[in-house]
């Protein structure tokens, strides 16, 4: 491509609206502008970039036995309601009438489509397995959109849905796509972790989601520095803590801590660690109010509780909601007595005569200690993995880092197939559920975490395999009849090589050039200028580490066709 002739605004300045790089630079590098909130048009450089994460995606998804079939935006409310999740979705499905005044909805998401569309025309055994995926745009209503790509309301995303006769075959499409899925971000050539998700309520790993490790992510993730295990902070196992009964039971003591409402200060007052100490914190589980037990330095993991008490919206109480709830000002609440319902986490059971709020203004008890002096209804892992603790695997040390989810596998079971009557007949005639998986990657959102992975202060830095183009030739005098002869032949001669390459043609000072060339993050900058009008040579860059080379013409193309080829898995 002609710089000249093509759409490439570039931004000089950083927009003010972007918060975090890779968005700064999607703008400044014409990628794409924003029409309204969360919904962007993508231009030629960034749909460019989309495609070649939509190629490799692609490739490994037939690779792996999956057809690509497109199913349409809008769905009918019908479908949703017989799957349940008409209600239960939120504000995140955008729904609307069409003329008839029938309810519709834009997909966040296919699992109902695609249910439909097998229990229509699969009924045998012999059908299966089928996985079946799309890329597609989705809409999905988010609470703040932002980050650009990273989180739009309008995205591109891959999804697949498999179908199984029965879970043991459905753990063997899971299995695919999940090696699919390290292919697929291995050749995208990004830093990435297949970790343990969350996976509600059908629990057991049958969940990982994919993250690009990046500083900007918005997720948690535990990595054990001596095996394989990682996790999201949302489901990091804690191991269970030991239990030691050679310590002797104290008698409970009630002590006056006169305005102590906080750990810290109730710490202080009494000369304890916040490891002596048990806090109480209040939730409601859909409106209805819990108390969750906790050591002082510990955090409650929303997740974790979330699951166990099967709620579909935890938020933690406000102190009026703490008071109306308990008839105690929130900072001296307390297990012994109280009147709500207590749920704990497992290391309370492990410690001994700690100390916890009397449920009582201005006073806390010393010396308690759970089974003895109160019971509650559930005792679990409900809190956030530390760097303290160990590896649940292998007791290796963990690691916290931040990482951003690009994709996510997900074994569904027969929840849909259930609702949606979709149903084969087995070997035996028996008519059975098909047994799901779904299977997702943010398209766009990849393009997003490429990067904040990989960039510089002068601008992006692309993987070769995600690179729009792979060279850009910096024709630094137009009006020099051998530079320009030779900066025309080396384009034709890339081109003609199968190298995708931006000739910068145009009317603009070298300074410009080199400025813009950093930006785009083209991995291959070949200048023309002087040298070659002088010595016959020409200055090859690399932009992943800044290696020059003086070159004669001649080596220009066996060059970069040679470090495309290395870095093309
Ligand atoms: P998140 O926790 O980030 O909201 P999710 O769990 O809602 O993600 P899925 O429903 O699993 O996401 O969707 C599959 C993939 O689509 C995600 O792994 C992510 O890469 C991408 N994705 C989800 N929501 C958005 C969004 N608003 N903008 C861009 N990409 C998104
Ligand atoms: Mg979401």
């Amino acid at each position: 491509m002609r710089y000249s002739q093509s759409l490439l605004p570039t931004l000089k300045e950083n927009p003010a609206e972007a918060e975090v790089v890779s968005h700064r630079l999607m703008l400044r590098a014409g990628f794409m502008r924003k029409l309204t909130s969360g919904i962007y048009t993508y231009l030629p450089y960034g749909l460019a970039a989309i495609r070649k994460v939509e190629e490799i995606v692609r490739e490994e998804m037939n690779r792996a036995g999956a057809q690509e079939l497109l199913m349409p935006m809008v769905q009918p409310a019908d479908l949703w309601q017989e799957s349940g999740r008409y209600e239960k979705y939120g504000p995140e499905l955008l729904r609307f009438k069409d003329r008839h005044e029938r309810e519709s909805c834009l997909g966040p998401t296919h699992e109902e489509v695609i249910t439909d569309i097998i229990r229509r025309d699969v009924h045998s055994y012999r059908d299966l397995p089928l996985n079946l995926y799309q890329i597609q745009t989705k809409f999905r209503d988010e609470v703040r959109p932002r980050f650009g790509l990273m989180r739009g309301r309008e995205f591109i995303m891959k999804d697949a849905y498999s179908f199984d006769m029965n879970d043991q075959m459905a753990e063997i499409s899971y299995r695919k796509m999940h090696d699919a899925y390290n292919r697929i971000f291995k050749r995208c050539g990004l830093d990435f972790r297949a970790v343990e998700a969350d996976s509600g309520a059908i629990g057991g790993s049958f969940s990982h989601e994919f993250m690009v490790l990046a500083e900007t992510g918005e997720d948690t993730i535990v990595i054990c520095e001596k095996c394989e295990y990682a996790a999201n902070m949302e489901k990091a196992r804690v191991a269970a803590p030991q239990l030691d009964n050679s310590i002797e039971l104290s008698a409970m003591e009630k002590v006056e801590t006169p305005g102590k409402r906080k750990v810290e200060a109730v710490c202080k007052f009494m000369d304890i660690v916040p490891e002596q100490l048990v806090k109480t914190m209040v939730y409601l589980a859909d409106g209805e109010p819990v108390g969750v037990l906790l050591r002082g330095d510990h955090e409650v993991e929303e997740v974790k509780l979330k699951n166990l008490l099967k709620a579909t919206d935890i938020v933690m109480a406000e102190d009026k909601e703490v008071f109306d709830a308990t008839g105690v000002s929130s900072g001296y609440l307390g297990p012994v007595g109280g009147s709500i319902r207590l749920v704990a986490d497992q290391q309370v059971e492990a410690m001994r005569n700690f100390v916890t709020g009397a449920n009582e203004k201005n006073f806390h008890l010393k010396n308690v200690n759970m089974h003895r002096d109160f019971e509650v209804e559930s005792i679990a892992d409900l809190r956030q993995v530390t760097t303290e603790d160990l590896c649940p695997l292998c007791s290796g040390k963990l690691e916290l880092t931040e990482g951003i989810e690009v994709g996510h596998i997900f074994k569904l079971g027969d929840s849909y197939s259930v609702a949606l009557g979709a149903v084969f007949q087995d070997n035996e005639g028996q008519e059975k559920p098909f047994v799901m998986g779904c299977y997702g990657i943010g398209v766009s959102r990849v393009v997003a975490a490429a990067i904040e992975q990989n960039h510089d202060a002068n601008g992006i830095i692309f993987p070769v395999p995600l690179a729009p183009y792979k060279a850009i030739i910096l024709n630094l005098d137009l009006k020099d009849n051998e530079i320009t002869a030779a900066s025309e032949k080396i384009y034709q001669d890339l081109l003609d090589q199968g190298i995708e390459t931006l000739l910068d043609d145009r009317d603009e000072r070298p300074g410009a050039k080199f400025k813009d060339a950093d930006l785009l993050g083209i991995p291959y900058r070949v200048t023309v200028g002087k040298s070659y009008a002088q010595k016959g040579v020409i200055e090859i860059r690399r932009r992943c580490d800044g290696v020059t080379e003086e070159i004669v013409v001649a080596d220009v193309v066996p060059y970069i066709v040679k470090g495309v080829a290395e870095a093309t898995l």
